[in-house]
């Protein structure tokens, strides 16, 4: 199956050759040996350098290359359910949205360029509302990042990028603009209006290093108030000294008139609420390394109704449709790293009965919360602290033993952003080795997205 589309702005057409080096050699840190020729130039720039050692942190940066270590999978957070990820030496964001993004840096502690600068070789979005996928086409069209979405939502950003490209704002500005070869380079992974967990599709960006496992899941929705359990009771509250505490900048999305050095990026995918056709249509990912200690990471930036069977694009959904998603589930399971999102249109009703029903069915070992700081009414900046409490309610509430609990990174704002957690990822994990084998097996039967 090849669906890859590349979309250009118009002028030359860049070829872009995803060229992966075969090498069986010891892996070592900071050995770009395995990456390409084009890969190792652009991780030299001065520019790369800086963001890379920003967001990843200065003791997992080669200062004179650029290269990230071959053998540490590192995780950085850059706000809401967007993360920054180092595997195999290579740069892949997750969702591209920042919360509070400004011209200069504040109590976001980056910029736009900053991402731009990291030098992507993929961007997986989750979904395609804008607390998720702004960004997202402007990122990919500045550094040739390979852009995977939904169809649908691969539609909308399509028609971000041709937004951008005629922006006479953006493409006036010399550091802003795109080059004169922009594509955007996109995947689409589901196809339009598929049937959640019936595409499971393999990406090919990390090959041979790590096989990359997407399907369509279920968007958060609001359903009936579940008596199996008590209500989780703890209401999240903002700390309303947050502004004082951080002044606001220059946001980075226009004001009316504009500021100098703000730029549109915003995304035609629409709000919390609804949005266009790619909004909430949702891709679940999961990254497994393929040697060493086999580490498995998974992400959803929304969680929804699992056992219901419903999502806010799949409402007339039945437990049948969640079964066949918890199956895929089961065969990751028990994954290393899950993150998911702790913001939900469930929540005044189930609280995050939903995101510990996905939980159960990965047997999360680790899990690291994500959408906290943009969202509906429940989420936003300074609230992280309270949805730890709900967090750990939830899990009482639901009769989760304590020896079944995962081991909890929580990430509060904005002291977590660009605080990355580093796995070694050289030696096995005999604790998993034999199922890791039988989970790759399993999803190589699936065919390539691209
Ligand atoms: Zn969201």
């Amino acid at each position: 199956m090849r669906r890859r589309a590349v979309i250009t702005s118009g002028a030359a057409v860049a070829g872009i050759a995803a060229t992966v080096g075969v090498t069986g050699g010891p892996a070592s840190a900071f050995t770009g040996d395995h990456l390409t020729a084009t890969e190792r130039t652009k991780a030299r720039r001065p520019e790369t350098i800086a963001a890379r050692r920003l967001i990843f942190g200065n003791e997992n940066v080669d200062p004179a290359t650029g290269l990230l270590p071959r053998d540490r999978v590192i995780v950085s957070w850059i706000t809401n359910s967007s993360f920054a990820l180092a595997v195999a030496g290579r740069v892949v964001l997750l969702d591209t949205f920042v919360t509070r993004l400004e011209v200069t840096p504040g109590r976001t502690p980056f910029v736009i360029k900053d991402l731009v600068d990291v030098t992507p070789t993929a961007i997986l979005i989750g979904h395609g509302h804008s607390d998720h996928a702004e960004n997202a086409a402007y990122v990919a069209a500045k550094t040739g990042a390979t852009l995977y979405a939904s169809e649908e939502t691969c539609g909308v950003l399509r028609a971000d990028f041709e937004r951008i490209a005629n922006d006479p704002v953006i493409q006036g500005d010399p550091v802003a603009r795109f080059p004169r070869d922009a594509a955007l380079d996109l995947v689409p992974v589901t196809t339009t209006g598929s049937t959640p967990g019936t595409q499971v599709l393999r990406l090919k960006f990390l090959e041979p290093f790590a096989q990359v496992v997407a399907f369509r899941h279920l968007h958060s929705i609001a359903t009936p108030y579940d008596p199996t359990y008590p209500r989780n009771t703890i209401v999240p509250v903002s700390d309303p000294r947050d502004a004082t505490l951080f002044p606001p900048g220059v946001l980075l999305r226009p004001s009316d008139p504009p500021l100098p050095g703000q730029l549109d990026l915003r995304t035609a995918g629409g709000g919390n609420a609804g949005g266009g056709a790619g909004g909430p249509v949702a891709i679940f990912y999961n990254i497994t390394l393929r040697t060493g200690s086999n580490l498995s990471l998974a992400w959803q930036d929304t969680i929804g109704a699992l056992r219901d069977g419903k999502g806010s694009a799949w409402p007339d959904g039945t437990p049948a449709d969640g079964q066949r998603i918890t199956d895929i589930l089961h065969q990751m399971a028990p994954v290393d790293v899950f993150s998911a999102a702790v913001g939900t249109a469930n929540f005044a009703n189930n609280g995050l009965r939903d995101l510990v029903d996905y939980q159960q069915a990965l047997r999360a070992r680790m899990f690291v919360p994500n959408h906290q700081t943009t969202g509906g009414s429940d989420v936003g900046e300074t609230k992280s602290l309270t949805h730890y409490a709900i967090y750990l309610q939830q899990l009482r509430h639901m009769g989760i033993p304590e020896s079944e609990w995962p081991d909890i990174r929580w990430t509060v704002d904005p002291t977590d952003y660009l605080k990355p957690l580093v796995f070694d990822a050289s030696n096995p994990d005999l604790t998993v080795h034999k199922r890791r084998r039988a989970q790759l097996r399993h999803f190589d039967q699936f065919p390539y997205a691209e």
